[in-house]
Protein backbone atom coordinates (compact mmCIF):
# COMPACT_ATOMS: atom_id res chain seq x y z
CA UNK A 1 0.00 0.00 0.00
CA UNK A 2 1.28 3.39 -0.62
CA UNK A 3 0.87 6.74 1.33
CA UNK A 4 -2.75 7.75 -0.37
CA UNK A 5 -4.13 3.96 1.03
CA UNK A 6 -2.08 4.20 4.19
CA UNK A 7 -3.16 8.28 4.73
CA UNK A 8 -6.62 7.04 3.75
CA UNK A 9 -6.77 4.17 6.59
CA UNK A 10 -6.11 6.89 9.07
CA UNK A 11 -8.38 9.46 7.96
CA UNK A 12 -11.49 6.91 8.37
CA UNK A 13 -11.19 7.81 12.26
CA UNK A 14 -11.98 12.27 11.96
CA UNK A 15 -12.09 12.54 15.30
CA UNK A 16 -8.60 11.04 15.70
CA UNK A 17 -6.93 12.88 12.60
CA UNK A 18 -8.48 16.18 14.29
CA UNK A 19 -6.77 15.57 17.47
CA UNK A 20 -3.36 14.76 15.89
CA UNK A 21 -3.51 17.83 13.61
CA UNK A 22 -4.35 19.78 17.14
CA UNK A 23 -1.39 18.14 18.61
CA UNK A 24 1.05 18.59 15.89
CA UNK A 25 -0.19 22.17 15.17
CA UNK A 26 0.39 22.99 19.30
CA UNK A 27 4.16 22.09 18.97
CA UNK A 28 4.35 24.09 15.48
CA UNK A 29 3.16 27.37 17.42
CA UNK A 30 5.48 26.52 20.23
CA UNK A 31 8.34 26.44 18.09
CA UNK A 32 7.22 29.53 15.91
CA UNK A 33 7.54 31.30 19.76
CA UNK A 34 10.55 30.18 20.78
CA UNK A 35 12.13 31.30 16.90
CA UNK A 36 10.47 34.45 17.26
CA UNK A 37 12.03 34.99 20.85
CA UNK A 38 15.66 34.78 18.96
CA UNK A 39 15.97 37.75 17.36
CA UNK A 40 18.69 36.51 15.39
CA UNK A 41 17.59 33.48 14.33
CA UNK A 42 17.58 33.52 10.86
CA UNK A 43 21.50 34.03 10.91
CA UNK A 44 21.68 31.11 13.13
CA UNK A 45 19.87 29.19 10.49
CA UNK A 46 22.13 30.77 7.97
CA UNK A 47 25.29 29.75 10.16
CA UNK A 48 24.00 26.02 10.51
CA UNK A 49 23.34 25.42 6.78
CA UNK A 50 26.94 26.92 6.34
CA UNK A 51 28.48 24.91 8.32
CA UNK A 52 26.58 21.94 7.40
CA UNK A 53 27.47 22.38 3.52
CA UNK A 54 31.46 22.83 4.27
CA UNK A 55 31.36 19.78 6.54
CA UNK A 56 29.41 17.75 3.82
CA UNK A 57 32.35 19.12 0.83
CA UNK A 58 35.06 17.74 3.55
CA UNK A 59 33.23 15.10 4.92
CA UNK A 60 35.63 12.61 4.60
CA UNK A 61 38.61 14.33 5.76
CA UNK A 62 36.05 15.67 9.23
CA UNK A 63 35.40 11.57 9.48
CA UNK A 64 38.95 10.45 9.51
CA UNK A 65 40.01 13.55 11.66
CA UNK A 66 36.67 12.08 14.11
CA UNK A 67 38.12 8.46 14.15
CA UNK A 68 41.73 9.35 15.04
CA UNK A 69 40.46 11.52 17.88
CA UNK A 70 37.92 8.89 19.27
CA UNK A 71 40.36 6.16 18.97
CA UNK A 72 43.08 8.56 21.22
CA UNK A 73 40.34 8.74 23.76
CA UNK A 74 40.49 4.84 23.84
CA UNK A 75 37.24 4.25 21.99
CA UNK A 76 36.73 1.70 19.63
CA UNK A 77 35.47 2.82 15.72
CA UNK A 78 33.94 0.72 13.46
CA UNK A 79 32.91 1.66 9.96
CA UNK A 80 29.28 0.07 8.83
CA UNK A 81 28.81 -0.15 5.14
CA UNK A 82 24.83 -1.37 5.02
CA UNK A 83 22.35 -1.72 7.58
CA UNK A 84 23.43 -5.59 8.03
CA UNK A 85 27.03 -4.83 8.83
CA UNK A 86 25.89 -2.27 11.26
CA UNK A 87 23.53 -4.54 12.99
CA UNK A 88 26.63 -7.49 12.62
CA UNK A 89 28.87 -5.36 14.38
CA UNK A 90 26.07 -4.65 17.75
CA UNK A 91 25.80 -8.31 17.65
CA UNK A 92 29.19 -9.03 17.67
CA UNK A 93 30.68 -6.67 20.16
CA UNK A 94 27.37 -7.87 22.28
CA UNK A 95 28.19 -11.55 22.50
CA UNK A 96 32.25 -10.62 22.85
CA UNK A 97 30.65 -9.25 26.32
CA UNK A 98 28.72 -12.33 26.87
CA UNK A 99 25.19 -9.57 27.19
CA UNK A 100 21.82 -10.32 26.66
CA UNK A 101 20.18 -7.22 27.28
CA UNK A 102 20.87 -3.70 25.45
CA UNK A 103 19.15 -0.56 26.88
CA UNK A 104 18.60 1.01 23.65
CA UNK A 105 17.77 5.35 23.33
CA UNK A 106 17.73 7.74 21.03
CA UNK A 107 18.17 6.38 17.67
CA UNK A 108 15.65 6.18 14.63
CA UNK A 109 19.46 4.81 12.71
CA UNK A 110 18.69 1.60 14.57
CA UNK A 111 15.57 1.79 13.54
CA UNK A 112 16.39 2.30 10.01
CA UNK A 113 18.87 -0.58 10.33
CA UNK A 114 16.13 -3.37 11.51
CA UNK A 115 18.31 -3.70 14.80
CA UNK A 116 15.94 -4.89 17.25
CA UNK A 117 14.30 -8.17 15.27
CA UNK A 118 17.73 -8.85 14.42
CA UNK A 119 19.24 -8.86 17.69
CA UNK A 120 15.93 -10.30 19.39
CA UNK A 121 16.40 -13.20 17.03
CA UNK A 122 20.09 -13.81 18.41
CA UNK A 123 18.61 -13.94 21.78
CA UNK A 124 19.74 -10.30 22.99
CA UNK A 125 16.13 -8.62 24.89
CA UNK A 126 16.55 -5.04 23.54
CA UNK A 127 14.40 -2.70 25.49
CA UNK A 128 13.41 1.01 24.09
CA UNK A 129 13.74 3.59 26.71
CA UNK A 130 12.77 6.64 25.52
CA UNK A 131 8.59 6.50 26.73
CA UNK A 132 7.48 7.17 23.53
CA UNK A 133 9.09 4.58 22.24
CA UNK A 134 9.05 2.19 24.78
CA UNK A 135 5.03 2.37 24.43
CA UNK A 136 5.43 1.82 20.52
CA UNK A 137 7.81 -0.92 21.40
CA UNK A 138 5.25 -2.72 23.49
CA UNK A 139 2.39 -2.57 20.86
CA UNK A 140 4.79 -4.20 18.16
CA UNK A 141 4.61 -0.57 16.30
CA UNK A 142 6.78 1.73 14.85
CA UNK A 143 7.59 5.17 15.81
CA UNK A 144 5.11 7.56 13.81
CA UNK A 145 7.39 10.45 14.69
CA UNK A 146 11.14 11.26 15.03
CA UNK A 147 11.13 13.39 18.12
CA UNK A 148 7.58 12.15 19.05
CA UNK A 149 7.42 8.51 18.67
CA UNK A 150 3.85 7.78 20.23
CA UNK A 151 2.31 11.06 18.87
CA UNK A 152 -0.73 9.21 17.28
CA UNK A 153 -1.54 7.64 20.60
CA UNK A 154 -3.94 9.23 22.98
CA UNK A 155 -3.34 8.43 26.99
CA UNK A 156 -6.57 5.87 26.81
CA UNK A 157 -4.12 4.06 24.61
CA UNK A 158 -1.19 3.84 26.77
CA UNK A 159 -2.97 3.17 29.85
CA UNK A 160 -4.44 -0.13 28.10
CA UNK A 161 -1.10 -0.80 26.50
CA UNK A 162 0.17 -0.19 30.13
CA UNK A 163 -2.27 -2.11 31.79
CA UNK A 164 -1.48 -5.36 28.87
CA UNK A 165 2.33 -5.27 29.65
CA UNK A 166 3.32 -3.57 32.64
CA UNK A 167 -0.30 -4.65 34.95
CA UNK A 168 -1.18 -1.04 36.16
CA UNK A 169 -4.99 -0.59 36.97
CA UNK A 170 -7.73 -1.35 34.05
CA UNK A 171 -8.61 2.36 32.80
CA UNK A 172 -6.32 4.60 34.91
CA UNK A 173 -5.45 7.05 32.30
CA UNK A 174 -3.70 9.55 34.57
CA UNK A 175 -0.61 10.46 32.75
CA UNK A 176 1.84 11.23 36.32
CA UNK A 177 0.74 7.38 37.43
CA UNK A 178 1.16 6.10 33.79
CA UNK A 179 4.75 8.06 33.55
CA UNK A 180 6.03 6.51 37.04
CA UNK A 181 4.98 3.13 35.65
CA UNK A 182 7.00 3.14 33.42
CA UNK A 183 9.79 5.13 35.29
CA UNK A 184 9.94 1.82 37.41
CA UNK A 185 9.86 -0.79 34.30
CA UNK A 186 12.42 1.09 32.91
CA UNK A 187 14.69 1.44 36.11
CA UNK A 188 14.57 -2.12 36.41
CA UNK A 189 15.86 -2.46 32.46
CA UNK A 190 18.73 0.05 33.28
CA UNK A 191 19.86 -1.59 36.35
CA UNK A 192 20.26 -5.19 35.00
CA UNK A 193 21.12 -4.50 31.64
CA UNK A 194 24.77 -5.33 30.43
CA UNK A 195 25.23 -3.07 27.47
CA UNK A 196 23.75 0.15 26.75
CA UNK A 197 23.63 1.89 22.85
CA UNK A 198 22.60 5.59 21.98
CA UNK A 199 22.31 7.28 18.89
CA UNK A 200 23.99 10.65 18.52
CA UNK A 201 22.59 14.11 17.55
CA UNK A 202 26.50 15.27 16.79
CA UNK A 203 29.75 13.15 16.25
CA UNK A 204 32.35 16.46 16.90
CA UNK A 205 35.45 15.58 14.69
CA UNK A 206 38.29 18.15 17.03
CA UNK A 207 37.41 16.37 20.21
CA UNK A 208 36.32 12.62 18.83
CA UNK A 209 33.33 12.77 21.52
CA UNK A 210 29.53 12.45 20.48
CA UNK A 211 26.47 14.54 22.06
CA UNK A 212 22.88 12.94 22.47
CA UNK A 213 20.17 15.41 23.63
CA UNK A 214 17.19 14.09 25.17
CA UNK A 215 14.55 15.46 27.49
CA UNK A 216 14.43 11.87 29.68
CA UNK A 217 17.75 11.48 31.19
CA UNK A 218 17.32 7.95 29.62
CA UNK A 219 20.54 8.25 27.33
CA UNK A 220 22.87 8.92 30.31
CA UNK A 221 21.67 6.22 32.25
CA UNK A 222 21.62 3.98 29.01
CA UNK A 223 25.71 5.17 28.74
CA UNK A 224 26.54 5.26 32.45
CA UNK A 225 24.92 1.64 34.25
CA UNK A 226 26.17 -0.83 31.66
CA UNK A 227 30.12 -0.95 31.69
CA UNK A 228 29.38 -1.30 27.31
CA UNK A 229 28.24 1.95 25.73
CA UNK A 230 27.92 1.17 22.20
CA UNK A 231 26.94 4.28 19.78
CA UNK A 232 25.10 4.14 16.24
CA UNK A 233 25.89 7.26 14.67
CA UNK A 234 25.19 8.11 10.72
CA UNK A 235 28.21 9.27 8.81
CA UNK A 236 26.57 12.66 7.93
CA UNK A 237 25.73 13.71 11.74
CA UNK A 238 29.56 14.58 12.36
CA UNK A 239 30.16 18.49 12.90
CA UNK A 240 33.90 20.26 12.49
CA UNK A 241 34.30 21.77 16.18
CA UNK A 242 33.41 21.55 19.46
CA UNK A 243 32.01 25.53 18.77
CA UNK A 244 30.11 24.74 15.71
CA UNK A 245 27.61 22.94 18.27
CA UNK A 246 26.62 25.91 20.29
CA UNK A 247 24.94 26.92 16.67
CA UNK A 248 23.20 23.64 16.34
CA UNK A 249 21.86 23.19 20.40
CA UNK A 250 20.11 26.71 20.06
CA UNK A 251 18.43 25.72 16.52
CA UNK A 252 17.57 21.75 17.81
CA UNK A 253 14.85 22.31 20.60
CA UNK A 254 13.60 24.91 19.63
CA UNK A 255 12.82 23.81 16.16
CA UNK A 256 11.78 20.48 17.35
CA UNK A 257 9.12 21.35 20.88
CA UNK A 258 9.94 24.77 21.15
CA UNK A 259 11.59 24.49 24.30
CA UNK A 260 14.82 26.68 24.92
CA UNK A 261 17.33 23.51 25.08
CA UNK A 262 16.90 19.60 25.71
CA UNK A 263 16.91 18.79 28.97
CA UNK A 264 20.08 16.84 28.81
CA UNK A 265 22.56 17.71 26.10
CA UNK A 266 25.33 14.68 27.07
CA UNK A 267 29.11 14.82 25.68
CA UNK A 268 30.37 11.25 25.64
CA UNK A 269 34.13 11.84 25.37
CA UNK A 270 35.20 7.97 26.14
CA UNK A 271 34.20 5.09 28.29
CA UNK A 272 33.16 4.90 31.61
CA UNK A 273 35.72 3.71 34.37
CA UNK A 274 36.64 0.21 33.90
CA UNK A 275 34.14 0.31 31.05
CA UNK A 276 34.13 0.05 26.98
CA UNK A 277 32.85 2.27 24.44
CA UNK A 278 32.17 1.62 20.81
CA UNK A 279 30.84 3.93 18.02
CA UNK A 280 29.63 2.24 14.73
CA UNK A 281 29.85 5.24 11.48
CA UNK A 282 27.12 4.36 9.81
CA UNK A 283 26.85 5.03 6.01
CA UNK A 284 23.73 2.67 4.83
CA UNK A 285 23.05 5.37 1.10
CA UNK A 286 24.69 8.65 3.04
CA UNK A 287 27.32 8.87 0.22
CA UNK A 288 25.02 7.78 -2.39
CA UNK A 289 23.33 10.69 -1.65
CA UNK A 290 26.18 13.05 -0.65
CA UNK A 291 27.38 12.12 -4.33
CA UNK A 292 23.93 13.35 -5.89
CA UNK A 293 23.83 17.50 -6.59
CA UNK A 294 20.03 17.46 -6.42
CA UNK A 295 19.00 15.82 -3.51
CA UNK A 296 22.56 16.43 -1.44
CA UNK A 297 21.11 18.57 0.82
CA UNK A 298 18.85 16.38 2.43
CA UNK A 299 21.85 14.81 4.25
CA UNK A 300 21.90 18.45 6.66
CA UNK A 301 18.80 17.49 8.24
CA UNK A 302 19.50 17.52 12.55
CA UNK A 303 16.20 15.61 12.71
CA UNK A 304 14.28 17.98 14.79
CA UNK A 305 11.10 17.07 13.26
CA UNK A 306 10.15 20.96 12.64
CA UNK A 307 9.28 19.75 8.80
CA UNK A 308 7.34 17.21 9.94
CA UNK A 309 5.03 19.22 12.55
CA UNK A 310 4.22 21.86 10.21
CA UNK A 311 3.42 19.37 7.38
CA UNK A 312 -0.55 19.28 6.04
CA UNK A 313 0.01 16.52 4.70
CA UNK A 314 1.19 14.53 8.06
CA UNK A 315 -0.47 16.33 10.06
CA UNK A 316 -3.48 15.18 8.78
CA UNK A 317 -2.54 11.51 7.64
CA UNK A 318 -0.11 10.39 10.67
CA UNK A 319 3.61 9.05 10.41
CA UNK A 320 2.45 5.44 9.64
CA UNK A 321 1.17 5.86 6.60
CA UNK A 322 4.13 7.04 5.49
CA UNK A 323 5.99 3.68 5.06
CA UNK A 324 9.18 4.70 5.67
CA UNK A 325 11.58 5.25 8.95
CA UNK A 326 11.22 8.95 8.63
CA UNK A 327 7.77 10.75 7.95
CA UNK A 328 6.81 14.08 6.44
CA UNK A 329 8.95 15.95 4.03
CA UNK A 330 12.07 14.90 4.97
CA UNK A 331 11.38 11.24 5.43
CA UNK A 332 9.66 11.37 1.81
CA UNK A 333 13.05 13.06 0.10
CA UNK A 334 15.03 9.89 1.97
CA UNK A 335 12.90 7.27 1.18
CA UNK A 336 12.07 8.02 -2.55
CA UNK A 337 16.21 8.94 -2.94
CA UNK A 338 16.51 4.90 -0.89
CA UNK A 339 14.11 3.20 -2.77
CA UNK A 340 12.42 5.29 -5.87
CA UNK A 341 10.12 2.10 -6.77
CA UNK A 342 8.79 1.62 -3.09
CA UNK A 343 8.46 4.94 -2.22
CA UNK A 344 7.05 6.73 -4.89
CA UNK A 345 4.05 8.03 -3.30
CA UNK A 346 5.81 9.77 -0.72
CA UNK A 347 7.07 12.83 -3.15
CA UNK A 348 2.91 13.73 -3.25
CA UNK A 349 2.33 13.46 0.07
CA UNK A 350 3.39 17.04 -0.27
CA UNK A 351 0.84 20.42 -0.74
CA UNK A 352 4.57 21.92 -1.99
CA UNK A 353 2.90 24.41 -0.02
CA UNK A 354 6.91 25.50 1.25
CA UNK A 355 6.02 25.47 5.21
CA UNK A 356 8.48 22.22 5.40
CA UNK A 357 11.05 24.91 3.72
CA UNK A 358 10.30 27.89 6.04
CA UNK A 359 10.34 26.19 9.28
CA UNK A 360 13.89 24.20 8.52
CA UNK A 361 16.97 25.03 10.92
CA UNK A 362 19.41 23.93 8.23
CA UNK A 363 17.52 26.04 5.48
CA UNK A 364 16.94 22.58 3.10
CA UNK A 365 14.89 23.21 0.35
CA UNK A 366 12.44 20.32 1.08
CA UNK A 367 9.28 21.26 -1.21
CA UNK A 368 12.00 21.91 -4.05
CA UNK A 369 13.08 18.18 -3.17
CA UNK A 370 10.05 16.91 -3.27
CA UNK A 371 9.11 18.83 -6.24
CA UNK A 372 12.67 17.20 -8.29
CA UNK A 373 11.35 13.49 -6.74
CA UNK A 374 8.39 14.30 -8.51
CA UNK A 375 9.92 14.79 -11.73
CA UNK A 376 12.21 11.74 -11.34
CA UNK A 377 9.39 9.65 -10.43
CA UNK A 378 7.78 10.78 -13.82
CA UNK A 379 10.47 9.91 -15.83
CA UNK A 380 11.20 6.78 -14.30
CA UNK A 381 7.31 5.83 -15.17
CA UNK A 382 6.90 4.70 -11.81
CA UNK A 383 3.83 7.32 -11.84
CA UNK A 384 0.25 5.61 -10.55
CA UNK A 385 -2.30 5.86 -14.16
CA UNK A 386 -4.99 7.78 -12.38
CA UNK A 387 -2.80 10.16 -10.94
CA UNK A 388 -1.03 10.65 -14.57
CA UNK A 389 -4.58 10.60 -16.40
CA UNK A 390 -5.75 13.38 -14.16
CA UNK A 391 -2.53 15.67 -13.97
CA UNK A 392 -2.57 15.78 -17.62
CA UNK A 393 -6.26 16.65 -17.93
CA UNK A 394 -5.57 19.19 -15.51
CA UNK A 395 -2.10 20.69 -17.28
CA UNK A 396 -4.43 20.65 -20.39
CA UNK A 397 -7.18 22.55 -18.52
CA UNK A 398 -4.76 25.42 -17.54
CA UNK A 399 -3.37 25.76 -21.11
CA UNK A 400 -6.90 27.05 -22.19
CA UNK A 401 -8.24 29.42 -19.75
CA UNK A 402 -11.42 29.66 -21.22
CA UNK A 403 -12.31 26.24 -21.15
CA UNK A 404 -11.19 26.52 -17.30
CA UNK A 405 -12.97 29.17 -16.85
CA UNK A 406 -16.35 27.54 -18.51
CA UNK A 407 -15.16 23.82 -16.17
CA UNK A 408 -15.33 25.86 -13.13
CA UNK A 409 -18.30 27.51 -14.04
CA UNK A 410 -20.44 24.16 -14.58
CA UNK A 411 -18.88 22.73 -11.59
CA UNK A 412 -19.93 25.71 -9.84
CA UNK A 413 -23.69 24.79 -10.87
CA UNK A 414 -24.21 21.42 -11.20
CA UNK A 415 -22.77 20.06 -7.98
CA UNK A 416 -24.65 21.89 -5.56
CA UNK A 417 -27.52 20.56 -7.75
CA UNK A 418 -26.35 16.39 -7.76
CA UNK A 419 -28.43 13.83 -5.61
CA UNK A 420 -25.54 13.40 -2.22
CA UNK A 421 -24.49 9.93 -3.11
CA UNK A 422 -23.24 10.95 -6.49
CA UNK A 423 -20.93 13.88 -4.32
CA UNK A 424 -20.18 12.29 -1.07
CA UNK A 425 -19.30 8.46 -1.78
CA UNK A 426 -16.02 6.01 -1.87
CA UNK A 427 -14.83 7.44 -5.30
CA UNK A 428 -14.14 11.04 -4.12
CA UNK A 429 -11.09 10.67 -1.37
CA UNK A 430 -12.53 14.31 -0.61
CA UNK A 431 -16.80 13.57 0.04
CA UNK A 432 -15.56 10.33 1.37
CA UNK A 433 -15.14 11.73 4.75
CA UNK A 434 -16.11 15.75 4.22
CA UNK A 435 -18.55 18.01 3.30
CA UNK A 436 -17.29 19.38 0.44
CA UNK A 437 -16.28 23.78 0.24
CA UNK A 438 -18.95 25.86 -0.59
CA UNK A 439 -19.20 27.06 -3.69
CA UNK A 440 -18.45 30.41 -4.89
CA UNK A 441 -21.47 32.22 -6.24
CA UNK A 442 -19.01 33.75 -8.35
CA UNK A 443 -15.93 32.82 -10.68
CA UNK A 444 -12.23 34.08 -9.72
CA UNK A 445 -12.60 36.27 -12.89
CA UNK A 446 -15.21 37.83 -11.79
CA UNK A 447 -14.15 38.48 -8.45
CA UNK A 448 -10.61 39.51 -9.75
CA UNK A 449 -12.08 41.62 -12.29
CA UNK A 450 -14.82 43.61 -9.34
CA UNK A 451 -11.61 43.87 -6.95
CA UNK A 452 -9.95 45.46 -9.72
CA UNK A 453 -12.73 48.00 -9.87
CA UNK A 454 -12.67 48.41 -6.00
CA UNK A 455 -15.17 46.85 -5.34
CA UNK A 456 -15.74 44.85 -2.41
S1 LIG B 1 14.60 18.55 7.30
FE1 LIG B 1 14.96 20.37 8.54
S2 LIG B 1 13.02 20.68 9.64
FE2 LIG B 1 12.97 18.57 8.85
S3 LIG B 1 13.74 17.31 10.53
FE3 LIG B 1 15.49 17.84 9.22
S4 LIG B 1 16.38 19.69 10.12
FE4 LIG B 1 14.34 19.45 10.99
Amino acid sequence: MGHPEKAREFTRDIERTHWHDQALWFVREKRDRAAKSVPEWEELREQAAKIKSHTMSRLDRYLEQFEANAQAKGIHVHWAEEAEAHNRIVLQILQDHKATLLVKSKSMLTEECGLNPMLEQNGIEVIDTDLGERIVQLRHEHPSHIVLPAIHLKKEDVSNTFHQHLHTEKGNNDPTYLTRAARAHLREKFLAAEAGLTGANFGISETGGVVVCTNEGNADLGASLPKLHIVSIGIEKVIPRLQDLAVFTRLLARSATGQPITSYTSHYHGPVEGGEMHIILVDNGRSALLGNPTFSESLNCIRCGACINTCPVYRRSGGHSYGYTIPGPIGSALGAFKDQKAHRTLPYASTLCGSCTCVCPAKINLHQQLYDHRQEIVKAGLMDRKKETALNLAGWLFKHPNLLGFSGKVVRTLVPRLPRFLVYNRFNPWGEERELPEMPSKSFKELYRERKRGRP
